[in-house]
């Protein structure tokens, strides 16, 4: 696992995330999807109103069955049914002997042809007057001649019978298909209220997916992305993941000490080397190179501010017998004791060096000749002075030659060391152990001729 981090970067990481995760929900809130989804459920609602319309138009037609079919129904009936009764007791009547017995029927007749019902059709009132005019007829026949009138009677009742019969049929047929009529248009209209309800109920199912569905895209969606990167971020800054952080810290830590250890060691090995390619390693003074680079760079110095700089060379007298007679080592000993021996003897801005094997040269900036030939009549003081010893010898005692010059304006180093060098070799033949002082070349001779 990736430790997180405490720093700026990571929390602007973590906005940056949630900021992506709602900048990648496709859909947004515009205008346009807020009217549509508010004309959707207008929509929804008028639907829903013209279904309750439609509902009306079925109670209305119900009503209506109740209202005006249902009666009219029963009054066709009973219209019928006394048509019936009408045509059947007309026939009945030519069979009875009884001659009052033939006026109470009539009577009873009377009553059913006095309905209302029957007397408010104008067809059905004529037929009737007509039937009870041609029925008085028959009982007046058949009580003036008796049982020979019936056959007559019948024959002349049969089609006012049948008429009435007719008119019975006509009436209840249309009674009925009326009834139908009425039922058709209630089924009609039910089963039209059942299909708008059907696409109704399936465009309110849509209409709630595609709210669901919006909620969810809109609003729960970029939500639960938002939390979530704040959880990541939560645990992240102060989560259970802080050691892990902390433990990161201190392996970075770790490996800063390790690299810093190695450039220090770096550092180290670099100034040991310089100071390896600077310094003579058998009396730990600096090495020509170094002499010859320092030396340089005083003397331009010299060149710019007119600073004066002087110069001490010496060689150990009679080296070759020192090495014969105490051994190479000896020699060494003898080398060494000078590097010791003279070092404190010098100024800390001299620079005493060992220029050759057994010759040494020490640079005085800022040091006229005069000054320059006293320090080196202490050092040849202090090199006469010495008496080193060794594992096998004791009291080895051992002189030096010096010679001292004083830099000239514009003069090179090498015409420096070789009027130094002159002097020394002045000294050596005129004795040794001794200091001579080079002689200064006039401002109008050249400069690089050494003076004799
Ligand atoms: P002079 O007084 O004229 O200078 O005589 P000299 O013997 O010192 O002169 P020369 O130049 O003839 O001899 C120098 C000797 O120094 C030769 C050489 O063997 C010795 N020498 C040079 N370097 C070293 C060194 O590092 N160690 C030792 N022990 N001897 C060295
Ligand atoms: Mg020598
Ligand atoms: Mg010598």
């Amino acid at each position: 696992m990736i430790a997180p981090t405490l720093d700026s970067q990571s929390i602007i990481t973590y906005a940056h995330g949630m900021l992506s995760a709602l900048q990648r929900t496709k859909w947004r809130l515009t205008p346009t999807a807020a009217i549509a989804s508010l004309l959707l459920g207008l929509a929804m609602i008028s639907s829903f109103f013209l279904l309750l319309q439609r509902q009306e138009i079925i109670e209305q037609a119900a009503d209506r069955i109740y209202d005006v079919a249902m009666p009219t129904m029963a009054d066709a009936t009973r219209m019928v049914r006394g048509l019936e009764r009408l045509a059947r007791a007309g026939e009945g009547l030519m069979w009875i002997e009884d001659i009052n017995q033939r006026q109470q029927i009539r009577l009873a007749l009377v009553s059913i042809a006095e309905d209302g019902v029957l007397q408010g059709d104008p067809e059905i009132r004529a037929t009737i007057q007509s039937a009870f005019a041609l029925l008085d007829e028959n009982l007046a026949a058949l009580a003036q001649h008796g049982k020979s009138a019936r056959n007559q009677c019948l024959e002349r009742w049969k089609p006012l019978a049948q008429k009435l019969f007719d008119l019975s049929e006509v009436i209840s047929s249309t009674a009925s298909i009326a009834a139908i009529d009425e039922a058709e248009r209630i089924i009609e209209a039910t089963r039209d209220s059942r299909d708008r309800m059907l696409r109704l109920a399936a465009a309110m199912l849509v209409f709630l997916a595609v709210s669901v569905s919006m909620l969810m895209w809109l609003i729960v969606r970029p939500l639960t992305r938002l939390s979530r990167s704040l959880e990541q971020a939560q645990a992240g800054l102060y989560g259970a993941s802080q050691e892990e952080v902390f433990r990161e810290f201190q392996v970075v830590a770790d490996a800063a000490d390790v690299l810093a250890a190695g450039h220090r060691a770096l550092a180290a090995s670099k100034e040991q080397l310089e100071l390896m390619a600077h310094t003579d390693v058998l009396t730990g003074l600096a090495n020509r190179r170094r002499f010859i680079a320092t030396a340089e760079n005083e003397l331009s110095r010299h060149d710019r501010y007119g600073y004066v700089t002087s110069l001490i060379m010496f060689d150990l007298d009679n080296f070759k017998q020192i090495n014969d007679r105490y051994g190479h080592d000896g020699g060494d000993a003898v080398l060494r004791a000078i590097g010791t021996g003279l070092v404190g003897l010098v100024r800390r801005v001299d620079l005493l060096a060992r220029i050759g094997g057994e010759e040494f040269a020490v640079l005085l900036p800022e040091q006229g000749q005069d000054v320059a030939m006293l320090s080196a009549q202490r050092l040849r003081a202090a090199v006469e002075a010495m008496a080193i010893s060794t594992a096998t010898h004791t009291a080895i005692r051992f002189t030096a030659s010096f010679g001292v010059a004083e830099h000239l304006s514009g003069e090179s180093l090498e015409a420096f060391m070789n009027r130094a060098d002159m002097a020394l070799y002045e000294a050596k033949s005129t004795g040794r152990n001794r200091v001579i002082v080079a002689p200064s070349v006039a401002k109008d001779q050249p400069l690089d001729t050494p003076s004799t």
